[in-house]
């Protein structure tokens, strides 16, 4: 999930600490939302391809739905769109070929913790952090090569609020319009720049998955993992990139899914 500071997409501006995760959990909205049924959503059988712009999206957005996914015994795949290495612009201590590294390992690290390393097979398309929808017909092109007929479509939010979240949303949504597939968007930068009542969400198409205490401490665990996300770069003394407010979002007993 890189941000780039300031960065301003409309008016959907991730900048400064965004909206508390307390005032999302009293929201009364979000318990009126449609809960997700996961087994008519996702049928077993059916295998399931999660597009992450960047290595901490796939566990941030849907850690919680891995975890059912798993539970039911549908096919994962993750589409890991770019490998992240723009997160840490200027570092001594990361560059850009040690992020290569490091942040698809962290995610692996992650994927073990919601319970299924072998199961999950990760797609690396490494296109370029910080482009991805200048990319959009290589994305598009390799999509073609991964998706099959009986697939359903995970991505992030097409208005999420970062550049990269929504060509992944935008291409993905039209990926799946083109070939008659389902696609759900998970929200994820929303949380920040969104506020309850919010009219740029829309709210009538989302579903709200809720997650088990256990599935929501193993989701916490898993988070935890992107230590290059979450710790300070020693030497930018950068803060991070995943700040407390933000992992606190996304670690709540609910995901949301527009449909
Ligand atoms: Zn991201």
């Amino acid at each position: 999930m890189d941000i780039i500071k300031h960065e301003i997409v409309d008016d959907r501006v991730i900048f400064g600490e965004g909206t508390s995760s307390n005032t999302w959990e009293n929201w009364q909205g979000l318990q009126q939302l449609a809960p997700m049924n996961i087994q008519s959503a996702f049928p077993k059988q059916r295998r399931v391809c999660i597009l992450a712009p960047h290595p901490d999206d796939e566990v941030l957005g849907c850690g919680g739905l891995i975890q059912q996914l798993l539970e039911q015994g549908n096919p994962i795949v993750i589409i890991a769109v770019t490998n992240g290495t723009a997160s840490h612009p200027n570092s001594k201590h990361y560059s850009p070929q040690d992020l290569n590294q490091l942040r698809p390992e962290e995610t692996r690290t992650a994927l073990a913790h919601l319970g299924a390393k072998q199961q999950i097979q990760r797609i690396a398309l490494n296109l370029p952090d910080g482009q991805v929808y200048q990319q959009k017909n290589s994305l598009y092109l390799a999509l073609e090569n991964i998706i099959q007929a009986d697939d359903i479509l995970v991505a992030t939010f097409s208005q999420d609020g970062h550049p990269d979240h929504e060509g992944t949303g935008k291409i993905a949504e039209k990926f799946a319009r083109d070939h008659g597939l389902p696609c759900y968007q998970v929200l994820i930068w929303a949380w920040h720049w969104a506020k309850p009542h919010d009219e740029r969400i829309p709210w009538q198409r989302a579903q709200r998955l809720d997650l088990t205490p256990n599935q929501q401490h193993k989701k916490r665990q898993a988070i935890a993992c992107f230590k290059t996300q979450i710790e300070v770069d020693p030497s930018t003394q950068n803060t991070p990139i995943l700040s407390p407010a933000a992992i606190e979002r996304m670690s709540r007993a609910w995901e949301v899914y527009i449909c």
